[in-house]
């Protein structure tokens, strides 16, 4: 096989992720165009080898032995706006942090992706997982992604309704053909702030009025900073996707069952019942209380993995460990909060070059 200059030979990825861990890339290439995107998945397909795409590296945990095909990181970036009557459209590049692009909405008194501020990683990647936080989720501000399709090498504009966005979840999770090229968000200039979620209308509660969208981004950093939920590189306690596990949305039924058990194994006395929220025809628990009254609590490690000591959902990786370790804390996890509560978290990271023994169940394994 005749590999193109612009691909390099067993790329160690750990550097790119926020866990720092994983082994290398068979074949491995940075697009910085549109045009370099093409070109490199019109030679993956050509040799017939398989595509990863990888971005910022904060939602993908890499097995040690790494992956086989092509790894293709996604690093061009841009942003474009356009003023209407009543809102006002931002095109932002695949590449572009999404950090960037929160920031210049707020700076700019355009309203909608306020709550979230300070989370990790580009803009292409939103839609995939449908980001959210604190109350507001970029689907409710997508007005449309464009995306090439690997195979067909065609480009794509699908619109809101066409991309299946859900919690934590779209079209373009999991065996998706489609690579994300640019995403355009529509923003409110002049809205009000989005105080949904009871830990950030709490701290405004004395407070008469509504508070401006700087006020609600600087709170919201601040909350994600106390439970370590800000990345910064080098720091320890950083190495980690956020949250590991979703929070499970149950039937009604099964929420019964979990009151049921929670008290039968006296882990509330009765009639307490577990934090719950409404989520559409189910009822979503925090999957971090149930990790904690599992056992899990925060600040709990084996070796060179544990979970944070301000967050019980962040299973952080401590220097010197190794994805197999990570992934088998995880299970370990998994399993005694299966066993305590008759509850399976559903992993939220995507996992790659594992293959079939992968012991996490529901987990998106590529
Ligand atoms: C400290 C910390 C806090 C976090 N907080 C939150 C939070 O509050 N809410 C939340 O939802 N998430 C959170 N996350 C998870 C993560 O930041 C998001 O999922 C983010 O969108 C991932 O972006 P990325 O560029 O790093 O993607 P990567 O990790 O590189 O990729 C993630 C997945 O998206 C795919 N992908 C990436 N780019 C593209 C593209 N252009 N086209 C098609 N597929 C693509 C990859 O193949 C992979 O499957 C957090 C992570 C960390 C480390």
């Amino acid at each position: 096989m005749r590999v193109p200059s612009f691909v390099t030979l067993d790329q160690p990825l750990a550097s790119f992720t926020t866990l720092g861990l994983g082994g290398p890339a068979e074949f491995f290439c940075q697009a910085q165009s549109h045009q370099e995107l093409h070109q490199a998945c019109a030679w993956a397909k050509k040799v017939g080898i398989p595509l990863t795409v990888l971005a910022g590296g904060s939602n993908v945990v890499i097995a040690d032995r790494g992956v086989c095909g092509l790894v293709l990181r996604v690093t061009w970036q841009g942003l474009k706006t356009r003023k209407d009557r009543d809102s006002v459209t931002l095109i932002a590049e695949a590449g572009t942090p999404l950090e960037n692009v929160v920031a210049l909405s707020v700076a700019e008194g355009w309203a909608g992706l306020e709550c979230l501020s300070g989370i990790p990683g580009t803009v292409g990647a939103t839609p995939v997982q449908n980001v959210g936080a604190y109350g507001q989720e970029v689907g409710e501000r997508i007005l449309w992604v464009e995306a090439l399709h690997r195979e067909r090498l065609t480009f794509h504009r699908f619109s809101r309704n066409q991309c299946g966005f859900a919690y934590r979840s779209s079209i373009f999770r999991g065996q998706s053909p489609w690579i994300i090229t640019r995403v355009a968000f529509t923003l409110t200039p002049g809205g009000p702030a989005t105080v949904r979620y009871d830990e950030l209308a709490a701290l405004f509660s004395a407070k008469r009025g509504t508070p401006s969208l700087g006020e609600v981004r600087q709170a919201v950093l601040a909350l994600r900073e106390k439970k370590g939920m800000v990345w910064h590189e080098g720091e320890a306690e950083s190495c980690t996707v956020g949250s590991f596990f979703k929070n499970p949305v149950l039937p009604p039924t099964a929420f019964e069952q979990l009151k049921a058990r929670v008290w039968e194994r006296a882990i509330l006395p009765h009639p307490q019942v577990p934090p719950h929220f409404p989520a559409g025809s189910g009822i979503k628990v925090p999957a971090a209380w149930l990790l904690e009254r599992a056992g899990f609590v925060k600040g709990f490690c084996r070796e060179h993995v544990g979970i944070s000591r301000r967050h019980a959902l962040a299973l952080v990786h401590l220097g010197g460990g190794t994805a197999t370790e990570l992934v088998a804390f995880a299970a370990h996890i998994q399993r005694a909060v299966a066993t305590t509560f008759g509850v399976v978290l559903e992993p939220e990271p995507v996992f790659w070059g594992f293959g079939p023994h992968l012991p996490l169940q529901g987990a998106v394994s590529l």
